[in-house]
């Protein structure tokens, strides 16, 4: 198991042993929490099944290109493993942790498996992904499609840019509360992700200092 394995891992035994000692009453709130995120999830589902899937089962799937699959070359945030470990069956769960144990010797995704994404709910980096070729042969045709693709990756961010209180942020957090750490939490750790907050956080500092 190399290290992208293990972190993997890591975070999946994590967020399953937390989530199998909460209350149910913690757990249906967590649940709550996340019911909005997977009606948007929902949406964007329907749109690339309307609007893509032709184009990428022919040029990817039937061919097995899976190129937007390649190997450790997806961001996970802890958040995905939350969610999709809340929405997912334990013998789902037992699965990426049976493929996380193997070496990965080929050029793709550990995590591609024969019928697709082993994944209940894939990482929203790969869901949003769209490679150049399939975006410009829809878009040219459909500019209208290109105006709800753009709107929801705007959407998008209200639920992992954290310029404000974001679904993905909180829910690191309620793990860190629970005394659990993992690289994964990119909201707590991302020299990036710590510097929009520390933006909006001056930026509120000094509006108030102004009033
Ligand atoms: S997690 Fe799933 S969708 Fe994402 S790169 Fe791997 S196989 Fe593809």
């Amino acid at each position: 198991m190399n290290s992208y394995q293990k972190e993997q891992s890591d975070a999946l035994y994590m967020v399953r042993r937390c989530l199998a000692t909460i209350s149910s009453t913690e757990r249906q709130k967590l649940e709550s929490d996340v019911a909005g995120y997977l009606s948007f999830r929902k949406e964007i589902g329907s749109f690339l099944s309307t609007h893509f899937s032709g184009v990428c089962t022919q040029k990817c799937y039937n061919s097995r290109l899976s190129a937007c699959c390649s190997r450790e070359g997806i961001i996970t945030f802890f958040a995905d493993v939350v969610i999709n470990a809340l929405i997912s069956q334990d013998r789902e769960i037992d699965l990426l942790l049976s493929v996380l144990k193997k070496p990965n010797n080929g050029f793709k995704c550990i995590y591609l498996g024969e019928k697709g994404c082993l994944w209940r709910l894939k990482p929203i980096v790969c869901e949003m992904f769209l490679c150049d070729p399939a975006k410009k042969k829809v878009f040219i045709e459909n500019p209208l499609a290109r105006d709800k693709w753009d709107e929801l990756n705007k959407r998008k961010k209200m639920f992992t840019w954290p310029d404000r209180p974001v679904l993905f942020d909180v829910l690191e957090k309620y793990f860190m509360d629970a005394g659990y750490s993992s690289s994964l939490m990119y909201m707590h750790n991302s020299p990036g992700l710590l510097r929009v907050k520390r933006r909006v956080l001056s930026c509120a500092t000094s509006c108030k200092g102004g009033d």
